[in-house]
């Protein structure tokens, strides 16, 4: 009796292990790649989302049971669905059909459907969502379309096997007439005053069947308290299985990416690989080899009702062999299968008090037992119930440890739906599997609920859920479809972008273009054999710096400070703004010790110039929140050496004034000759690149070529982008300072993303899609979502859920698990459209170079800098990837570009020099 109770029970350290296993079965079936081998499939339900108490209307539900079928009708209030109102019917099935023809089981399970509607429903004709509960192995794609796998359970229908089941019933519904032909079923609850009425015949097609699922997962639905969804489902009866919610990205069976997805684990077919083995009883053996699946479902077999009972029966026949119980008696009866049912072992272990009763319940099955062997048998079943309690708990373990990895928490607290003969029968099976799991799983804290009716309200829930998505989906989609691009459009704009830029190239159109195509008086790339010292000056970014650039034979040293331009300079007056910038020069050429050298100077200056010389540059206008009084229309150039001369600086030698594209294109192109383009993603977005001297009607000369600056920020500003613009970026345009101006710009780079996306956040808000339609105070400040909040959001791999709460509540708001998918799939869609605008830009750029050069294949670097291109997880990828599509005889690669603005102006500054 000891060696068989201790073969029963499970050491601590190899619990662990086989937690461990299971884990590792999980990612398996979860894996794409190794799912078709995995013992435990994990399968996908598509089903999104748990109940959130808002849900209402009616709901039909049709179970498929063992030898009946039964219909539910729920009603649900959107009351925090605490008081659904149920009525149910069940249908005994007729002789046979388990095993006839698939379709004569979907006509009748769609008589069940109707009759059962003539029955209770009102004469209204609105559209009724069904939800078919189908407890087979299928293989589903959808929430309504799940291909049946196999038949298990004595089904074995007939055309059913491979088909979409949901498909099958639907279309039985179809034929129906309301009424059907009498399917004699019985009313099981009371009736709770659905109104009966005359419904008249062939009108059941407002059926609708809309989520085919498995009985966890309803047993899941039906435990969310108050504030806390339940994410995991544990039925043990007959078989055992489990669901919860896994991140969908990790589900890779499925499509969906974002959000959450509950998984079916079918855990029952744990340890088929045998990994139980060692495990496994003598008693364990012999009932599986007397199953009728021998070596399939090992799990369920150690820990189903269906099976326990023959393990105690096989574990008496041994011990009997060995005379430790039973001794003298006659236990043939112990020899017929099944003899020995859950009910009885569940009596036997439940008689905490003398074994009198027990006594009894062996007598009755025709056994004589001494008070010894009572307590004996009484011994066994316990350690059989209980192994099973403890193997439940090792599952659960594994579950909870898992979500809490996946979910990047340091504690998990999660309701668990609880349901099943096991559960509700054995008394110690709850403590069992708290304190079990406990043990393996100390940093997660499930919350053991028992479920009520999971197949029933459950299951009109998960329907219910799935409409409710679908509804939200459809706003969701109208709010965000406009800001979608189709790749016709892209097209679109990139054949309005090379219009624009012809226009801005020719004599007579360039007043008129919207992209300026300004010329720069760089005529060449880097040749490598640039030196010197140079003062090198950065203005139109973020950041004001100075310079000291060394270029030598070694490569480019530097030494930078950077200097604040306060608000109040940047909209003051020029001259304040340019003695400021002499200021900072002074202090950098005092701090750096060469006060006294005259070094040649390369002045970066981000704003749109029409260039007339290297160093003669008129501004053309402000952008990027500048406005300096006086500037517009002035030799920048000269402003800075009148300053120069204002402030008595006399060793300033400015030689050449650039934008920070061309510096960008300059230092990339200084390590790779192919680079003849700078892009700029920061704050504004802007490029350049090498045109043909012959194409530039602005500059006389038709000889080389020359950089072009195309200030391609303001493309559209003429309105041939109104196209595309969005409710969004029209609100956004008219709250900045240059309204109707640098419209390209405004709808890709670092100064209005975060914009764009707040008012996105408000609208959603506003129709009660985010925040439970409540907007904060903050969130209405204009600002407040900053561009690096997309970046975080963003992050390509899972949901980085605890930094999304940290900028909601910056925001002092209360993101649930579904705002946060929201919230991200609208930075996606901002983030999206901006890579997706740059690319066709820049593919307008490279299609009209590779003409120009007459090649069928071009091959060119892009030097790039910005710190929204660097640091935002997807634009670079998405950016080039469009590019791909919309230039496909372009190879092009991208270069980051270190401090393009300085070493840039230093190296044109050189050639200069050098000449
Ligand atoms: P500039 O273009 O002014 O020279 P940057 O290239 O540094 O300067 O770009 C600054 C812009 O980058 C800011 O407008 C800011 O919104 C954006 N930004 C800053 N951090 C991030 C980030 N982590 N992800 C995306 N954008 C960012
Ligand atoms: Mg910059």
């Amino acid at each position: 009796i000891q060696r068989a109770l201790r073969s029963l029970c499970i050491p601590l350290e190899r619990l662990h292990i086989m937690k461990g296993h299971m884990m590792q079965d999980m990612c398996k079936g979860l894996s794409r790649q190794t799912h078709a081998q995995a013992k435990v499939r994990m399968l996908p339900t598509y089903i999104c989302s748990t109940p959130n108490g808002t849900e209402q209307g009616n709901f039909l539900v049709v179970e498929l049971c063992q030898s009946q079928i039964r219909t539910v009708l729920v009603t649900l209030y959107g009351d925090g669905n605490m008081s659904p109102q149920m009525v149910y019917k069940i249908f005994d099935m007729p002789e046979g059909i388990r095993q006839g023809e698939g379709e004569a089981l979907f006509d009748f399970i769609a008589q069940c459907v109707s009759q059962f509607l003539a029955e209770t429903t009102s004469s209204s004709q609105d559209r009724l969502p069904l939800g078919f509960v189908f407890p087979f192995t299928c293989q589903q794609t959808q929430l309504d379309k799940a291909v049946l796998l196999s038949w298990s359970k004595g089904f074995s229908c007939s055309g059913v096997v491979g088909k979409d089941v949901v498909q099958m019933l639907q279309s039985a519904i179809n034929k129906q007439k309301v009424g059907g032909n009498g399917t004699g079923g019985r009313w099981l609850s009371p009736w709770r005053g659905w109104k009966s009425s005359q419904i008249a015949p062939g009108q059941l097609s407002h059926v609708n069947v809309v989520a085919l699922m498995n009985d966890t997962v309803g047993t899941m639905m039906t435990c969310c308290t108050e504030g806390r969804p339940c994410e995991i489902a544990v039925v043990a009866d007959k078989g055992s299985n489990c669901c919860f919610m896994a991140e969908a990205y990790l589900v890779e069976m499925a499509e969906e990416t974002s959000g959450r997805m509950c998984v079916n684990t079918e855990w029952g077919c744990f340890g088929d690989d045998g990994t139980l083995n060692d495990v496994f009883t003598p008693y364990d053996k012999s009932v599986d080899e007397e199953s009728s699946n021998p070596g399939e479902k090992r799990f369920e077999k150690l820990v189903g009702t269906l099976y326990l009972g023959e393990i105690v029966r096989h574990a008496l026949i041994a011990l009997t062999a060995e005379k430790a119980v039973f001794t003298g008696t006659d236990i043939a009866v112990l020899k017929e299968k099944g003899v020995f049912t859950i009910q009885h072992v569940l009596d036997i272990i439940n008689n905490e008090d003398g074994t009198t009763d027990v006594k009894r319940i062996l007598e009755v099955l025709g056994l004589q037992a001494s008070e010894q062997d009572c307590s004996r048998v009484q011994q066994i079943c316990r350690a059989v119930v209980g192994r099973a309690a403890t193997l439940h708990a090792v599952g659960l373990a594994a579950i909870l440890s898992y979500m809490c990895q996946t979910r990047d928490l340091e504690t998990l607290m999660v309701n668990v739906g609880m349901d099943g003969e096991l559960y509700k029968g054995y008394s110690r099976f709850e403590e069992i599997l708290q304190s079990v799991s406990r043990l393996l799983s100390p940093e997660c804290l499930p919350t053991l609920l028992p479920s009520k009716d999971g197949s029933g309200r459950g299951a009109a829930m998960v329907t219910a859920v799935a409409l409710r998505l679908a509804a939200q989906r459809r706003v969701v989609d109208e709010v965000l479809g406009p800001l979608r691009l189709t790749q016709a459009d892209l097209v679109k704009v990139q054949a309005l972008m090379r219009q624009e830029m012809e226009r801005g190239l020719g004599k007579q159109t360039n007043a008129t273009a919207s992209v300026r195509m300004l010329p720069t008086y760089v005529t060449h790339t880097p040749d490598g054999t640039e030196r010197g010292d140079f003062l090198a000056l950065d203005l139109g970014g973020t950041n004001f710096r100075v310079l000291v650039v060394r270029v030598t034979e070694e490569g480019i040293s530097m030494a930078s400070e950077i200097y604040v331009i306060p608000p109040a300079i940047m909209q003051g007056t020029g001259e304040a703004l340019f003695d400021h910038i002499i200021d900072c020069i002074v202090d950098f050429q005092t701090k750096q010790n060469m006060l006294t050298q005259t070094l040649p100077l390369g002045f970066t200056f981000s704003f749109p110039c029409q260039q007339v010389g290297l160093d003669k540059a008129l501004l053309l206008t402000w952008t990027k929140g500048f406005t300096a009084s006086g500037c517009v229309g002035q030799d920048v150039v000269q402003l800075l050496r009148d300053a120069a001369k204002r402030k008595q600086h006399s060793g300033l030698q400015v030689v050449a004034l650039l934008n920070d594209t061309v510096g960008t294109m300059m230092s990339c192109g200084y390590d790779d000759p192919k680079c003849e383009i700078g892009l700029i993603v920061g704050t504004g977005t802007n490029a350049c690149y090498m045109e043909e001297m012959k194409n530039v009607g602005t500059v006389e000369g038709n000889e080389g070529r020359m950089c072009i600056n195309m200030e391609w920020g303001a493309f559209g500003d003429n309105g041939c982008l109104d196209h595309i613009f969005t409710h969004f970026d029209k609100v956004v345009d008219d709250t900045t300072i240059n309204p109707g101006k640098q419209r390209f710009e405004k709808l890709i780079s670092g100064m209005y993303l975060g914009e764009i996306v707040r008012q996105i956040l408000l609208v959603m808000t506003e129709k009660q899609l985010l925040f439970q339609g409540r907007a904060s105070q903050k969130l209405q400040t204009r600002n407040i979502f900053q561009t690096k909040f997309l970046s975080t959001i963003e992050l390509s791999n899972g949901l980085p859920l605890r930094q999304i709460r940290a900028i909601v509540n910056e925001l002092e708001l209360e993101a649930s698990f579904e705002d946060c998918v929201l919230l991200r799939e609208a930075c996606q869609a901002v983030s999206l459209r901006a890579a997706q605008l740059c690319a066709a830009g820049l593919a307008a750029v490279v299609e009209k170079m590779r003409e120009n050069r007459g090649l069928k294949q071009l091959s060119i670097s892009v030097g790039v800098d910005g710190t929204l291109y660097k640091l935002h997880p997807c634009f670079s990828q998405n950016l080039q990837r469009t590019l791909k599509v919309l230039a496909p005889n372009c190879d092009v690669s991208f270069h980051l570009s270190e401090d393009g603005s300085g070493k840039g102006a230093a190296l044109v500054a050189a050639v200069v020099a050098r000449k």
